[in-house]
């Protein structure tokens, strides 16, 4: 059955929309995306409408989180087939504000968190995050959400915004799902469509190689250089990736770790281009 979605476009009507909700007493998910919807995005719906009466999925590409070189302009968009595919869920209002809406001509206000921004995808995206927390925070003063749902797909920016939600005292709880895969074991992700056909299969060595990673520590090796230059074996026969970084991070400080101890739990961590298309992955391992 279709579901017929409210369209939101500014922020004052989105934050009057939340009012009227939160006086019927209704508790509001927020989904945020930038789009060009995916079977990732909609399990994180489905989270969103498992702990809340009302749903609001915000599509917006943000401008400040892409970086001078990155892919801003080109990336995919398709509005009509979004509202599609979120008619099919518990939707209730999609907020989609322009850029002019949420940048004024004057705009000067980020938000920054420090440490655990700066390594891993900072390294690589150094304004990267500093996009995110602010548009983030936008959302968050607009929605005003009870709960936000974030993918697991994107690790380390769940962690910081989970971090900046508890110290900005935001009230949120911010609840992780996990990364939803093609079947051949690709994360999905908005920018596959990018891959050409042979570049789709050369992809598969992120998650192959995080498979092996998977088997060594199983197989009892605690050592995560041990781990780590085992993975990147892989990527040598694969002649179109070039391996950004593969890191042993612990799960909640995303601090690297020389040795894995027992009772704790550690993401490892990928970045690779696939010709032009940059792809991240990542495996939660609980020991
Ligand atoms: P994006 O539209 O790429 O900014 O992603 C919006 C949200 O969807 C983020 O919280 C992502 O982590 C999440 N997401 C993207 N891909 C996946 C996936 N394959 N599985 C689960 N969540 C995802």
């Amino acid at each position: 059955m279709k579901n017929q979605i409210k369209i939101i476009e500014t922020c004052a009507q989105m934050r009057e929309y939340s009012l009227n909700l939160k006086t019927e007493n209704k508790t509001i998910g927020l989904v945020p995306t930038m789009g060009y919807l995916h079977e990732g995005h909609l399990s994180l719906v489905d989270a969103a409408s498992e702990k809340c009466d009302a749903v609001v999925v915000s599509i917006f590409v943000n401008p400040t989180q892409f970086g001078k070189n990155e892919d801003f302009s080109k990336y995919p968009r398709n509005f009509e087939r979004d509202i599609e595919l979120l008619s099919q869920k518990k939707v209730d209002a999609v907020f989609f504000p322009s850029a002019k809406e949420i940048y004024s001509e004057n705009y000067q206000t980020y938000v920054e968190v420090e440490e655990i921004t700066k390594k891993q995808e900072g390294e690589f995206r150094p304004e990267h995050f500093k996009g995110v927390t602010t548009i983030v925070s936008i959302l968050f003063n607009c929605v005003k959400p009870d709960v936000a749902v974030f993918g697991r797909k994107d690790a380390q920016q769940a962690a910081i915004i989970k971090r900046m939600t508890d110290d900005l005292q935001f009230g949120i709880k911010v609840i992780v799902a996990p990364i939803i895969r093609e079947i051949d074991g690709l994360a999905m992700s908005s920018r596959n469509v990018y891959l050409s056909g042979k570049e789709r299969k050369d992809a598969l060595v992120l998650r192959k190689s995080l498979d092996s990673a998977v088997k060594m520590i199983e197989s009892g090796e605690r050592n995560t250089k041990k781990i780590i230059s085992g993975m990147k074996g892989l990527y040598s026969k694969v002649d179109s990736a070039e391996l950004q970084y593969i890191r042993i991070v612990e799960e909640k400080s995303f601090q690297e770790i020389e040795i894995l101890d027992k009772g704790n739990s550690y993401y490892i961590l990928i970045a690779c281009k696939i010709g032009a298309t940059r792809l991240i992955d990542n495996e939660l391992i609980g020991l």
